[in-house]
């Protein structure tokens, strides 16, 4: 067979020629303003719908709203592209500006129409809910007539949005250049070499004990370094979080991204409930890995070390055939939609200086295209990356045919997709293996993750609440989030670790995002969520992609309570459904310890 050649640097130029200087991009730009410069004008005019005959005229703002929003997105996810690919690109810095602005003009004019629609008398609200032509966006509308009636006057919301872009979001972009500015000084093999934090990050999975511990020494020194930078950065954003929330008269912190989530606070209590109380086979792999490694207890820096010395590397080429090939088993779409986009320059894979560290997927809503970026080293680790962000383009594929309104999913059910693309590769590899070590490598690996979900991000939703909560009282120091992120990983790793990294907050990007709050439970949300998907679609063959394909199209109009109740016939505010997950978990820790028995 021969060979394939895939690009391993993406396309943009396909977007707007020429990057971030390109005259096509301005162009694009201008456009837009002059669309949302006439969008503002005309609901400056908007009123409040009295009667059902209005129906026409409320679609009609639908329709210029989503006009606005696609092209500005369309125009963001590129710039966002441009900054990853360079963190050096000032010019793309400029525009990422400049698309704030837009952005927020956009928000606050959101603002306004659910304001005004919050308004609707309550019986002709139900009544436009029927008519042909606002049927399809029950579900949406309704939740903006919610979200309106929890917020502010109309004024204040909008001096809110405004000063976002600078008192806010800004924190979140400083954060990022702070980030892309650090360099890493750290000796392989007698050679000094400068990294960045993302190329130093790759090497916490090195088989060589000396380096894991030496790159983990570097970059926590690099922390220790631009400590009292990261946290003014970190409080300042919560900070701004909190005072609005408290505007808003929200006690809750969790309020907001529930809310965000279409999640009920009974879910998230069930998930986490369930997850603490099966800690115990974790830790016992967690035991006996360090073992392995001939250390007494787990040392943060070792977590992701290789325990089998026949971990396979996978140059780009190889690793994508081995994602095709196995996608091609679930499904015929999902095989052929990918290929498609690694032949046609949709993926940023090459390791090299100055790109962003960690890796997306963005898509770009004009050209019903996406983009994947991340820095790919031949890992299997990095395969699953790779599967992870052609399943979130996956389902922004799904969503083509669903108008805009309703594909606006949130972030828990945005990693169903991710994680189940996941699963499919890492399920296969442990299938595939040729050696007991080999599968003890993949298994390995596949109880990473689920330590990833149960654990690190059990310890970053843990630490985020409990920093919020103290934040309301004033500024966190440095030194106290190194203690509260110190108690959050000792805990959520059931006392498992020797070594922690008490400066996680400052080294994950999650917490400094400021698009969507609390950037860490939806992950194992959909982690889980995506195993009982999972373990449908094996049962059910081949045969099962349409259904998935109809659940991810419905991923955007419904509560996730619902969204299981309909495709799953689950109930997910009881313990009893997730723990049915995390019992596929501790299959692969049962395999794991029995075929490391001998080892250990
Ligand atoms: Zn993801």
């Amino acid at each position: 067979m021969l060979k394939q050649n895939y690009p391993i640097v993406w396309d943009l130029d396909r977007f707007y020629l020429g990057g971030s200087s390109s005259s096509a991009l301005q162009q694009h730009l201008d456009e837009v303003k002059v669309k949302l410069g006439n969008f503002e004008v005309n609901i400056k005019k908007l009123e409040v719908p009295t009667a059902v005959q209005e129906a026409k005229q409320i679609s009609h703002t639908i329709e210029e709203l989503r006009d606005v929003a696609v092209n500005l997105s369309e125009a963001s996810a590129v710039i966002g592209c441009y900054l990853a690919q360079d963190t050096t690109d000032k010019k793309a810095t400029l525009l990422q500006g400049e698309v704030g602005s837009l952005y927020a003009r956009l928000s606050s004019l959101m603002n306004t129409i659910q304001q005004v629609f919050s308004k609707t008398e309550g019986t002709v609200w139900e009544e436009l809910l029927k008519t042909d032509e606002l049927s399809q966006f029950e579900f949406v509308l309704n939740e903006w007539r919610e979200n309106a009636s929890k917020m502010l006057s109309e004024k204040e919301e909008d001096l809110i949005t405004t000063l976002e872009v600078d008192g806010y979001h800004a924190w979140g972009q400083l954060y990022d250049m702070l980030v892309g500015d650090i360099r890493i000084k750290i000796t392989i093999d007698g050679e000094e070499k400068s990294l960045s934090v993302g190329q130093a990050n790759n090497l916490s999975s090195s088989d060589k004990a000396e380096i894991r511990k030496e790159s983990f020494e570097a970059l926590e020194l690099a922390w220790t370094e631009k400590e009292d930078f990261i946290a003014k950065a970190l409080n300042h954003l919560a900070g701004f979080r909190l005072a609005t929330y408290k505007k808003r008269g929200w006690d809750n912190v969790l309020e907001e991204p529930l809310s965000i989530n279409r999640m009920k606070q009974d879910t998230l209590d069930a998930m986490w409930g369930a997850i603490s109380k099966n800690k115990a086979p974790f830790v016992e792999y967690l035991n006996r890995k360090s073992a392995m490694l001939g250390e007494k207890a787990m040392h943060w820096y070792d977590l992701d070390a290789p325990v089998s010395s026949s971990t396979e590397k996978m140059d780009f080429q190889q690793g994508a055939e081995f994602i095709l090939k196995h996608f091609k088993e679930f499904g015929p779409k999902l095989e052929e939609f990918s290929r498609h986009a690694f032949e046609n320059g949709w993926i940023e894979a090459e390791d090299r200086p100055n790109k962003r560290p960690g890796g997306f997927c963005t898509g770009m809503p004009v050209s019903q295209e996406s983009r994947i970026f991340m820095t790919y080293s031949g890992t299997m680790s990095n395969v699953s990356t790779l599967a992870h962000e052609l399943g979130h383009a996956f389902h922004s594929y799904a969503l083509r045919p669903v108008h805009w309104m309703n594909t606006r999913y949130a972030m828990g059910v945005a990693e169903t997709a991710s994680t189940f693309a996941e699963m499919i590769v890492a399920d296969a590899a442990v299938r595939e293996s040729k050696s007991t070590d080999e599968k003890i490598a993949l298994l390995e690996d596949k109880i990473q993750r689920s330590v990833a979900f149960f654990m690190n991000i059990h310890a970053r939703f843990l630490f985020e609440t409990r920093f919020y909560e103290e934040r309301k009282e004033g500024i966190v120091s440095a030194t106290r989030l190194n203690e509260l992120m110190e108690e959050a990983q000792r805990e959520a790793y059931g006392d498992a670790l020797d070594t922690v990294h008490p400066h996680f907050w400052a080294s994950k990007l999650h917490f400094y995002i400021t698009d969507v709050p609390f950037y860490n439970f939806p992950y194992t949300f959909g982690y889980l969520f995506s195993l009982s998907i999972y373990a449908k679609a094996k049962e059910e063959g081949t045969g099962f992609e349409e259904k998935y394909i109809a659940l991810l199209q419905d991923t955007a109009v419904m509560s996730v309570e619902d969204l299981a109740m309909k495709h799953l016939q689950e109930d997910i505010t009881e313990e009893a459904f997730w723990k049915k997950g995390i019992d596929l978990c501790i299959q692969d820790v049962q395999e794991f310890l029995q075929l490391t028995n001998a080892k250990g």
